[in-house]
């Protein structure tokens, strides 16, 4: 058996194009969408990230504005700066770039952004909408995308077992209680594994799909898992790589080339979930826009 491949970049295509029609009508009734974007220190993994989330705003024909701040920004700086713009109507999502300086604690930022502008999806009010049952959003990204992957490629999830390998708060958590949820495009019947589960394997092998999104390559072998399970692969590692220019490349958790000989279908890394991901960025500042003008 050779899996499917779940083609990441041309579902976030998809999302994209949609996204743009959602704007055009926006922009028909006199507002613009818009992103600030907020930029900490000069880590080149965050100004990739971000710039290629302004990319990405301008292809929907979102307004984007990426602020930048030293490193050595303190706490209060930071927050105010958060607060102004809560206040400044141009700008529907804040996203501040994670992750942000010792000095400045990431979960008190995050609550002090106005939780409809919470385009990561991260603040504690929405965290506990979605805990609720209130999938309106916004939704975290990478936990959303995974969803809709999974849905615009016609896999089903209902009364199926999923194992979601990592528990973050960013990916693990909000991704097991989304595809738990009493919704279509959800019901499944999810286990969470983490670093203190003994015994990975015992439960990937009951799996009918497996997410991975624990951030260590190889975590998931062919061995792990039955015949024609779907694997999401959520995870992004640097390995070396001498044969590349740039001395590395991006893997996933799982061991792609066995697996994909086993697997019904499989996400590659990279070009799977990571453009979801973004796509779902400018799917949740969309919404916050029709949101704040209806
Ligand atoms: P994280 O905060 O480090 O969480 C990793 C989770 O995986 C933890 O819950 C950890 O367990 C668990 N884990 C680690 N090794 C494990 C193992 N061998 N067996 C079972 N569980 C294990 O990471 P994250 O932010 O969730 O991100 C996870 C991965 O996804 C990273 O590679 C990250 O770069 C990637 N990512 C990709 C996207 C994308 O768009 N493609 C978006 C976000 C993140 P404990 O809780 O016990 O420590």
């Amino acid at each position: 058996m050779s899996a499917h491949i779940i083609d990441g970049n041309a579902i976030a295509a998809l999302i994209k194009a949609e996204v743009a029609g959602r704007v055009a009508v926006l922009k028909r009734r006199g507002v613009v969408p818009g992103l600030a974007a907020l930029l900490v220190g000069d880590n080149p993994a965050s100004l990739s990230y971000v710039s290629g989330k302004a990319r990405d705003c301008e292809e929907v024909g979102i307004y984007a504005e990426t602020l930048r701040f030293p490193e050595s920004i303190a706490e209060p700086e930071l927050l105010a700066e958060v607060e102004r713009l809560n206040g400044d109507p141009r700008f529907h999502g804040i996203l501040p770039q994670l992750p942000l300086p010792p000095q400045v604690d990431e979960s008190r930022i995050i609550a002090s952004l106005r939780a409809a502008k919470d385009v990561d999806g991260l603040h504690p009010i929405n965290l506990g909408r979605l805990l609720g049952g209130d999938t309106r959003g916004p939704l975290p990204c990478t936990p959303h995308g995974v969803l809709q992957m999974l849905g615009r490629s016609g896999i089903e999830t209902a009364g199926r077992h999923a194992v979601v390998v990592g528990r973050s708060t960013l990916v693990g958590r909000p991704l097991a209680v989304l595809l738990s949820n009493k919704a279509s495009g959800a019901n499944a019947t999810v286990t969470i594994c983490h670093t203190s589960t003994v015994g990975l394997a015992r439960h990937t092998r009951e799996a009918d799909i497996v997410i991975l999104a624990a951030g260590r390559p190889n975590t998931l072998t062919a061995g792990m898992v039955k015949p024609g399970v779907v694997v999401i692969d959520v995870g992004t590692n640097r390995i070396d790589d001498a044969s590349r220019k740039r001395g590395w490349r991006l893997v996933g958790d799982a061991d792609f080339s066995a697996l994909k000989e086993k697997a019904s279908w499989i996400t590659p890394v990279p070009g799977g979930v990571g453009p979801m991901t973004r796509a779902m960025l400018l799917v949740n500042t969309v919404t916050a826009a029709e949101q704040a003008a209806s």
